[in-house]
C-alpha cells in the first residue's frame, strides 16, 4: 500500500512574516496541482497564487517542490511558504486535505527519511536533539550525530566484526584447508582491540547523555551560610527565600542556569541540619538525596568557620566578614560580589569538563550505551569460547547490538565479504 501524503506545519504556531507548511509522499504533485496550479521546477522557489477548489485565492506563496528520492523524506515532497497568519495557514491546510493530505504525526517525516535509507537512527536523533537543543553546546553536539559523525563510529565498528565474521565462518566452513593458522591468532588479536575501542567509547563519563539531558549541581551546606543567596545571584533572579532564620528553605527549589554553553539546574537544598520538626526532616531527606545524584556538589561554609563535608568544590562565603578562606576553598561574598567572577568561572570550567571533550563523538542516549554494552559483553564471550561454531554465534551477537544503534540490524551480506575477501576458490 502506498503511504499517505502527510504535511505539517513546519515553522513554530503563532503569528509571523512566514509560516512553512511542509509536505510528503506519493500524492504530493496532486496537491501541488490543485493548489498551485501545477508543480514547479524541481529545487527552486517559485512564487505560486495558491487557490482552493473553487478557484477562490488563499495566499501568494513561495513553492517548493523536492521530486524524491533526492528529498529529505525520499519521497515527493514540497514545502509552501505562506503567509504567516492564522487563518492563512488554517485555510491552506484545509484545501492540502481537500487535495488528499492528511497531518502528519510527530516526528512523521524523519521516520519516513529513516525508513527510506535517508539517514539512520543516530542521524535521526541527531536532527531531533538539534530542534530540542537549548545551548550551543548541545546544537554542536547533535549536528556532528546529525551529520554521521557518531554513524560513522558505528558503521566502522560493524564493519570491522563483519570482517572477524567472516573469517571466522572461514575457519569453520574449512578446517581442513591450509588457511594459515595464524588466522585464528589474528582473529582474536583484532577481536580484542575492537572490543577495547567499543569499551573505551562507553567509558566516558556520560558526557554526551549529560550535555544532552543538561546537568545537576547542588548546592549544599548548613542552614544560614548564604546558599540561597548564592543561587539567586547564580540564576539573576529571586528562586530561593533568603531569610535571617536558620532552616527558612524548606524544600529544594531548582533553577536553570547555563553554565559553559550547558543547561545546568542549580539545586539548593533545604538546611542540612538535625531537626525535630518533620516537614523539615523531609526537606533535609530530599536534599541529601538529590546532592547524592547530582553531577556536581557545591558546599558553600562561611569564611572563618570549619569545612565540613565532601564537596566537588568548597566555597567560603561571607568573606567580607573578614573570616579566613580555608585551603582548598573559593573565598566568596555573596552580598559584596567579590570572588563571584572566578566562581562563575570555576563552574563554567566543571559543566564544561563533564560534557565535553577532545575526539570522537560521544554517544548521547541510554539506548547506544544499553547496545553497545551489551556488544561488548558478547565479545567477552567471543574471546572466551574455545569452540569456533560458538564463537560465531556471539560475533553475530555483538553485530546485530551494534546494529540496533544505527537501526541496520541484518547478516545477509556476510557471505558477500567472505568471497570479496578469500581467494576460497583458488
Ligand atoms: P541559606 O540558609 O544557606 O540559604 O542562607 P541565605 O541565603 O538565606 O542567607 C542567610 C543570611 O546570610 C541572609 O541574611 C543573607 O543576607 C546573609 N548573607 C548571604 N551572603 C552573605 C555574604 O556574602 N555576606 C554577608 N555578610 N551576609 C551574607
Amino acid at each position: 500500500m502506498a503511504p499517505d501524503t502527510i504535511f505539517a506545519l513546519a515553522s513554530g504556531a503563532g503569528r509571523g512574516a512566514i509560516a512553512v507548511l511542509r509536505m510528503s509522499g506519493p500524492g504530493t504533485q496532486t496537491v501541488l496541482a490543485a493548489l498551485a496550479g501545477g508543480v514547479p521546477p524541481a529545487r527552486r522557489a517559485s512564487l505560486r497564487t495558491l487557490r482552493d477548489t473553487n478557484g477562490d485565492a488563499l495566499d501568494r506563496a513561495l513553492v517548493l517542490w523536492f521530486p524524491g528520492p533526492g528529498s529529505y523524506t525520499g519521497e515527493d515532497a514540497a514545502e509552501l511558504h505562506v503567509h504567516g497568519g492564522p487563518a492563512v495557514i488554517a485555510a491552506v491546510s484545509d484545501a492540502i486535505v481537500t487535495a488528499g493530505g492528511r497531518p502528519a504525526e510527530a516526528g512523521e517525516f524523519t521516520r519516513r527519511a529513516f525508513l527510506n535509507g535517508r539517514m539512520d537512527l543516530l542521524e535521526a536523533e541527531g536532527v531531533n536533539d538539534l530542534v530540542s537543543a537549548e545551548t550551543r553546546a548541545q546544537a554542536r553536539q547533535a549536528l556532528r550525530q546529525m551529520d554521521g559523525e557518531l554513524s560513522a563510529l558505528h558503521q566502522g565498528w560493524a564493519e570491522r566484526l563483519r570482517n572477524l565474521l567472516a573469517h571466522q565462518e572461514a575457519l569453520i566452513d574449512f578446517p581442513d584447508e591450509d588457511l594459515p593458522s595464524q588466522v585464528e591468532g589474528m582473529l582474536l588479536a583484532h577481536m580484542l582491540s575492537l572490543r577495547a575501542e567499543i569499551a573505551e567509547h562507553l567509558n566516558d563519563n556520560r558526557r554526551g547523555e549529560r550535555l544532552r539531558e543538561g546537568l545537576v549541581f547542588a548546592i549544599t551546606g548548613t542552614p544560614n551560610v548564604g546558599k540561597s543567596s548564592l543561587m539567586n545571584t547564580l540564576a539573576g533572579r529571586d528562586v530561593a527565600i533568603v531569610s535571617a532564620t536558620p532552616g527558612t528553605t524548606r524544600d529544594a527549589l531548582e533553577a536553570r542556569v547555563v553554565l559553559g554553553g550547558v543547561p545546568v539546574t542549580l539545586v539548593d537544598t533545604a538546611g542540612l541540619r538535625e531537626t525535630e520538626d518533620p516537614i523539615e526532616a523531609e526537606g533535609v531527606r530530599r536534599a541529601l538525596a538529590r546532592a547524592e545524584a547530582a553531577d556536581f556538589r557545591v558546599l558553600v561554609e562561611v569564611a572563618g568557620e570549619t569545612i565540613s563535608g565532601a564537596a566537588d568544590l568548597v566555597v567560603a562565603n561571607k568573606t567580607d566578614l573578614g573570616g579566613a578562606v580555608p585551603d582548598g576553598a573559593l573565598g566568596v561574598s555573596v552580598t559584596t560580589g567579590a570572588g563571584m567572577e572566578d566562581l562563575r568561572a570555576r563552574l563554567d570550567a566543571a559543566a564544561r569538563a563533564l560534557t565535553q571533550a577532545e575526539g570522537p563523538p560521544p554517544l548521547t542516549r541510554a539506548r547506544h550505551r544499553a547496545a553497545l554494552t551489551e556488544a561488548v559483553a558478547h565479545l567477552d564471550r567471543a574471546l572466551e569460547v574455545a569452540l569456533p561454531e560458538l564463537r560465531g554465534e556471539d560475533l553475530r551477537l555483538a553485530m546485530r547490538a551494534l546494529g540496533r544503534v544505527t537501526g541496520a540490524v541484518g547478516v545477509e551480506d556476510l557471505f558477500d565479504v567472505i568471497f570479496r575477501q578469500f581467494c576460497i576458490g583458488k
